[in-house]
């Protein structure tokens, strides 16, 4: 015996490192909760009560990283259950992007962050209140957003929040958006943390939000349908553009309200590919028109991304944004945590958008997640319920 017996190898599949972009077909070896060996032709070193899974024509990347998604279940009215919406469908960490308030903080760090199998993290959101009921916009009364208590809830939490959170649509800021987004980004500035501003349903022109955000700042919802968004008939507009090579980042985020294939698919035409690839999964929306971040993917590369474009920006993205990668996430390397989402094509299937239009396309599907070296039990796509 010269080498090593591995727990776990996956042999034969597409491997994707995102770090430098590029993929090959080789093997994956797992031992307890690290990878082991990355290279070709492992499956003779198993041990003897190990595994070999045929992975030949499946994708293997890291564990998925979710960059916006709701998961304060049983206090917001958008929370859906993390390890359910997210885990079983090959997501192993994730952010809660604004669900979750100052005056709310520490129930959601309690009953949410630390009772999930996955890790968690969260963007705050500036108003104390949250996203709790989205009836009610929880800007209405600016007075709830108090920049002390976010900090003070950043300062203490370094672990969770790694971001702020601002819905600018008018019914959430009314007409006071403007001395609120300035206010929320110097609260960002004190933490030296990203805000991340929620576009769709806004009444100001996007180029005059664009030009008050800073480098590593995110635009939620950029392939929107809704007014004031990036196009300007088939192209990008000049101020997106600028305010990319400035450094500002833009998140897919699907949302029950914010994909529109039309825009999507005139945008990726032009070049423009989001920063972050994100399903914005909530309780609206997990049972259709998202499900969730696999199907939000198949939808994007159905309108012309590639999965080496795909790839990164659901992994090492999303990951680097949120510290994550200090931890391991969004990595596929040897020595390394093994998080790992195995990937396969599904059939062909009727697909929404946000905006009323449909396309077919072939789905993507977990074959095989690992969180810690640790089999994750996967769960079908939720849509199929809806086929019977
Ligand atoms: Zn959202």
């Amino acid at each position: 015996m010269t080498e090593t017996a591995f727990d776990l190898v996956l042999s034969g599949g597409t491997v994707f490192d995102p770090v430098a972009g590029t993929h090959s077909v080789t093997d994956v070896a797992v031992t307890g909760d690290r990878v082991a060996r990355i290279a070709p032709s492992l499956a003779a070193q198993v041990a003897q009560a190990g595994q070999v899974v045929d992975c030949t024509g499946k994708w293997v990347m890291p564990g998925l990283v979710e960059g916006h998604t709701h998961v304060f279940e049983n206090v917001s009215k958008v929370g859906a259950p993390p390890d359910e919406a997210h885990l079983r469908r090959g997501v192993v960490a994730a952010a809660d992007a604004g669900t979750v308030g100052a005056s709310t903080f520490a129930a959601f760090d309690r009953y949410v962050v630390q009772a999930a199998e996955m890790r968690l993290v969260n963007f705050l959101n500036v108003s104390v209140l949250g996203l709790i009921d989205f009836r009610f916009g929880e800007l209405l009364n600016p007075a709830t957003l108090v920049p002390e208590d976010a900090l003070a809830v950043a300062a203490e939490n370094p672990g969770v929040v790694r971001g702020f959170k601002i819905r600018l649509s008018e019914d959430v800021v009314g007409p006071a958006w403007r001395s609120l987004l300035k206010t929320s980004l110097a609260l960002a500035a004190d933490a030296g943390l990203p805000l991340m501003v929620h576009i769709g349903e806004t009444e100001e022109p996007l180029p005059e939000v664009l030009g008050l955000l800073r480098p590593g700042d995110v635009v939620a919802h950029c392939y929107t349908g809704k007014p004031h968004g990036i196009l300007d008939g088939d192209k990008v507009i000049a101020e997106v553009r600028e305010a990319r090579a400035r450094g500002v980042l833009f998140d897919s985020a699907h949302g029950r309200s914010n994909l529109s294939f039309e825009v999507a698919r005139r945008a990726i035409a032009d070049g423009f590919l989001p920063d972050l690839l994100t399903s914005d999964t909530s309780a609206r929306n997990w049972r259709g028109p998202v499900f969730d971040l696999v199907t939000s993917a198949a939808k994007l590369r159905a309108l012309g991304m590639t999965m080496d474009e795909i790839v990164p920006r659901m992994t090492i993205a999303p990951a680097r944004l949120l510290g994550l990668d200090t931890e391991g996430y969004g990595t596929l390397v040897e020595g390394g945590p093994a998080h790992v989402t195995v990937l396969e094509d599904a059939p062909e299937t009727t697909l929404p958008d946000a905006s009323g239009n449909s396309i077919t396309a072939s789905r993507l599907e977990p074959a095989l997640v690992l969180h810690h070296g640790r089999r994750v039990e996967t769960t079908p796509w939720r849509g199929l319920d809806q086929d019977r």
